[in-house]
Parts: structure tokens; C-alpha cells; sequence
């Protein structure tokens, strides 16, 4: 039997609702049950996917080609469960199903409401393509007393009634503050807080407390009464030193034991031997390496969710420290590259959009070629790395992308048709923006002798995409005899999906996202070989 689990967040936004879903289902999991992460998002965007990186941060993509919230990254890298397009909905696509719903007919008659249909699309969203799980959890986004945030919470209190209050659990993260001129922690926003929920029929049965200090006993009993829940339902959530700690402190704090208790399940304990052994890679690393990454969005670092992660990954698996070095490629503009990238022991350059900035990340491109320091190209990072070899390998003068307008040597261009399996998914240059962009897994084939053949260990990998772009294959044979190897290409040989520099200790592109699928417990074996690469670098000194 499928049980619910709803968690709602309340008095400031950014408590990490996603990273305390993700944990808690990590724990459910290490006690042997099935379990699958969801998240509502009260925006009226139908996907994150035409949002700024700024606004929203990371736009996650899904195996199944949904460009999706951030923290379905934190689903899948604390479960290893490959999140779906089912698993992420916005207020936008709820509205538009229903007003398209209501265009062909199916609501003939009625008068289409908040309650019910636009509340029964959510409630249908939710309970969808599932398969046997044992429990389900799903985030809320937003805080609780938000206007957009209504229906949905209207929704999750009906479902205790359809499903049973017995098969469902409402968990609400809240933040209980400490104020330096009275010495104590304040557990009234978290009674204004429940008491909001209340309003709209909600009874928490478990509150986790966010708090930058030990919460004592007495004041877990004072919210508790006051918030009428059980006082071992009151789980202290102090920050972590780091994210990866978060289920073995929640576990510590009894959190899984009192959901099992919640829904009278006898279960065994969990076993936490995964998250221990991260911990404890995290905490004592062997040495440290220098990585910088050469973007747009460094100002917000949610911009790079996964990509940062990816990069503690391949820390994780290589015993050292990630150092990251964020460097805005704008000011490569004014300043010499030497002056940023001598010190560093790997240059990444992420997924990106536009031209403002790209100058940078070439010149970027060029001193990692140069100086032969280890290089990772990510989708935008790739492409520039083939306008940059291009350009200055193979002598292509006016190289560059047609995503900056009209060029003469169009060495990245417009994709406007392409195979997705055996349909043929087909653009054109003035057509929608939203959720158009090559999307998804697609295979690639990796040649023979390559590098990446031996880093993946097998020949045919499968990665996700989110591009518009492509590098065009009638530059490949001159990009060839300059030294650059097509070491993946789409296997029907089409779209060129890596290359690679033979000559250079370590010059990977990608077009796809490796980052997307790493995870603590299996570091994708990309950014374990970078990192393992940027640490031979240090030790050249
Ligand atoms: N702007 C490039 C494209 O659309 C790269 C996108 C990316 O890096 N995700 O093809």
C-alpha cells in the first residue's frame, strides 16, 4: 500500500524543503522501502525551463526529457530513483490541462472551479504513475500563506480524506530563530505558522525545526503543546556541515522512527553504512584540489546545482577536497587570463546561454589548451571549445555559433531536426521557445581507443541534453586533422556528442550533462577522471 507523505514549509523561504524531503526518503530507503520523491510548484510558469537561472536556479532534466525544479536533483542524488516528468508540476501546467480540458468538451456543462477540478488535477497529478512505492513524498513549494500556494494545499487536505489519515502524513519544516539581544531561541513564528496550516485544515503531525543552535528539551515541549504534536515529532534541524550529513543527523534525531510510528510500521532499523562512508570521505579528504569554473550565472550558485555537486562527487571519489573557484568569464574581457587561472589545477566550463560572456570562456578555453591544464567542456563548454579549436587550431577564421546571430563559419549552429528514437522531432528558427530545446536522454556511441571509451568502461553510454545548438558536422573533418578527436557521436552518426584532445592531458566536451546523473554513491566516472586529472596537475606543481 502507497502512503503519502506531504511536506509543506512555513515563515521564510530557502529552509532546504528539498534537501529534508530528500533526506528523509534516503532514510525510508535505508529501511528497505520503495520510495519516490514529487514537488508542486505554485508558479504560474509551465516549466522552469524559460525561467532565468537567476530567478530560479538549475533547471533539471529528467531522463524523460522534463525540465524540471531543482531539487528533483537532490531526489535523485540522495535516492538514486530517476525522477520523471510525472514528478514535478507547476500551477502553469495544471491551468492549462484544465482550460485545454474545458476547450474540448470534457467538463461539458459545468462551471470549472478551484475546487474541484482544478483541485482534482492536482489530486490526480499526484496519485499518477506510480508503481507500488511504499511511500511517496511531495514538497510544496513555496512557504505556507502564499496566495499561489492555496490550491495545492487544499488538495493535499482532501487527499487525507480520499486516501485515509491513516495512509497520509503532513510534515511542515519551519524555521525557529535565535535572537542575539534576548539569548534565546523563538518558537512563535513556528506557532504563527501552524497555526496558518490549521487555518486551512492541516494538523502537522511532524514539525522539523530549522535552528543555528541546539533546540533544548524544554523548548521541543513547548512547541509541541502549543502545536499539538508529539513532542518525539519535533525534530531539531541544525545547519550540516555538509548536505550529505543530513540523513544520519535526521535519523539521530529519531525523524524515521517517528514517521514508522506514524504509520504503525514495524520496520528495521536503517542501514546508514552509505551516508556514513561519504561522511567520513568528506570530513578527512587526503588533499585538496583547485577547480574553476568559468560561467555567467556565478552570482547565484543554485545556477549550478548539480554541476557543483557533480564536482564533490568526483572529490568523494578521488579523497580530496574540491575547491571551487567561480570566476565570472566577463572579466576576461578586461583582465589576462594567467591572472585568474595560473593557480588552478582544472577549468570547467558549464552549460550556458548567449553571447554575452562567451568571449571569456573561449579565452578560458584557449589557456586550458595551451598550458595543458585539464579541461571539462559542458554543453555551452563544449561548443565553445570547438569554436575556440577552430578558430585557433585549425585556422577557421570567423568561427562562432549562429546562437549569436548570422556567421561566416557556422561551426555550432541551429538544430532544427532530429531523432528521438525513431520519430523525428523537427524546429524551426522562429518557433516556441518553451520546452523545445533537445531534451532528455538520447544515446551516444563512444569510439574505439578513446578516452571516454575508457573512462565509461563500456561503448554505448546514454546522457541527458538540454540544447538548442549542435556543432556542425561539416567542420568535423578539418577539426580532425587539427587534432581534435569526435570521440562520441549520436549512434546513427549525426549529431556530434563529445570530443576530446589526444595530445592533451585531459580535454573532454560534452554536449550533453554528465552532471545530472551523478550522484555520492556512484560519482559519474567523467568527473572522477577530471578531478583525478586536476590532481595530477597539482602534484606537477
Ligand atoms: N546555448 C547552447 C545551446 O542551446 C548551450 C546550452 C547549454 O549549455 N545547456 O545549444
Amino acid at each position: 500500500m502507497t502512503r503519502f507523505i506531504f511536506i509543506t514549509g512555513g515563515v521564510v523561504s530557502s529552509l532546504g524543503k528539498g534537501l529534508a524531503s530528500a533526506s528523509l526518503a534516503a532514510l525510508l530507503q535505508a529501511r528497505g522501502f520503495k520510495v519516490r520523491l514529487r514537488k508542486l510548484d505554485p508558479y504560474i510558469n509551465v516549466d522552469p525551463g524559460t525561467m532565468s537561472p537567476y530567478q530560479h536556479g538549475e533547471v533539471y532534466v529528467t531522463d524523460d526529457g522534463a525540465e524540471t525544479d531543482l531539487d528533483l536533483g537532490h531526489y535523485e542524488r540522495f535516492t538514486g530513483v530517476a525522477c520523471r516528468k510525472s514528478d514535478n508540476v507547476t500551477t502553469g501546467r495544471i491551468y492549462s490541462n484544465v482550460i485545454a480540458k474545458e476547450r474540448r468538451g470534457d467538463y461539458l456543462g459545468a462551471t470549472i472551479q478551484v475546487i474541484p477540478h482544478i483541485t482534482d488535477a492536482i489530486k490526480q497529478f499526484v496519485q499518477a504513475d506510480l508503481e507500488d512505492e511504499d511511500f511517496v513524498l511531495v514538497e510544496i513549494g513555496g512557504t505556507v500563506g502564499d496566495i499561489e500556494g492555496l490550491p495545492f494545499l487544499e488538495a493535499i487536505r482532501q487527499l487525507a480524506t480520499d486516501i485515509g489519515r491513516s495512509n497520509t502524513m503532513y510534515i511542515h519544516l519551519t524555521l525557529v530563530p535565535f535572537i542575539a539581544a534576548a539569548g534565546e531561541l523563538k518558537t512563535k513564528p513556528t506557532q504563527h505558522s501552524v497555526k496558518e496550516l490549521l487555518s486551512l485544515g492541516i494538523q502537522p503531525d511532524m514539525l522539523v525545526c530549522r535552528c543555528e543552535h541546539e533546540l533544548p528539551m524544554s523548548e521541543r515541549k513547548k512547541i509541541a503543546l502549543f502545536c499539538n504534536v508529539r513532542q518525539d515529532a519535533v525534530i531539531p534541524a541544525l545547519d550540516a556541515a555538509s548536505i550529505y550529513e543530513v540523513p544520519i543527523r535526521y535519523h539521530n534525531e529519531g525523524m524515521d522512527a517517528a514517521v514508522c510510528r506514524h504509520f504503525g510500521i514495524d520496520a528495521p532499523p536503517p542501514n546508514l553504512t552509505v551516508w556514513k562512508d561519504i561522511h567520513i570521505r568528506k570530513t578527512k579528504p587526503e588533499g585538496d584540489v583547485q577547480i574553476a569554473i568559468v560561467g555567467k550565472y556565478t552570482g547565484l550558485l543554485d545556477a549550478y546545482k548539480s554541476l557543483s555537486e557533480a564536482l564533490d562527487h568526483g572529490g568523494i571519489a578521488n579523497n580530496v577536497r574540491v575547491r571551487m573557484n567561480w570566476i565570472d568569464s566577463e572579466i576576461f574581457e578586461d583582465d589576462r587570463p594567467l591572472d585568474h587561472l595560473e593557480e588552478v589545477h582544472g577549468i570547467l566550463v558549464p552549460g550556458g546561454f548567449g553571447e554575452r560572456g562567451s568571449r571569456g570562456k573561449i579565452q578560458a578555453v584557449r589557456f586550458a589548451r595551451e598550458r595543458g591544464v585539464p579541461y571539462f567542456g559542458i554543453c555551452f563548454g563544449m561548443q565553445m571549445a570547438v569554436i575556440e579549436a577552430a578558430r585557433n587550431l585549425a585556422g577557421i577564421e570567423g568561427a562562432g555559433s549562429t546562437e549569436f546571430g548570422t556567421c561566416k563559419e557556422p561551426v555550432v549552429g541551429l538544430m532544427t531536426e532530429w531523432l528521438r528514437g525513431n520519430a523525428l522531432e523537427k524546429r524551426s528558427a522562429n518557433g516556441n521557445l518553451g520546452g523545445t530545446m533537445r531534451l532528455g536522454a538520447y544515446p551516444c556511441t563512444l569510439a574505439e581507443g578513446s578516452r571516454v571509451r575508457s573512462i565509461y568502461g563500456e561503448a554505448e553510454i546514454s546522457e541527458r541534453h538540454r540544447h538548442r545548438y549542435e556543432v556542425n558536422t561539416d567542420y568535423v573533418s578539418r577539426l580532425e586533422a587539427a587534432g581534435v578527436r569526435f570521440s562520441g557521436m549520436s549512434p546513427d552518426g549525426v549529431l556530434p556528442e563529445i570530443i576530446e584532445i589526444p595530445e592533451h592531458p585531459w580535454f573532454v566536451g560534452v554536449q550533453f550533462h554528465p552532471e545530472l546523473k551523478s550522484k555520492p554513491f556512484d560519482p559519474h566516472p567523467l568527473f572522477t577522471s577530471f578531478i583525478r586529472a586536476s590532481v595530477n596537475q597539482s602534484r606537477l606543481g
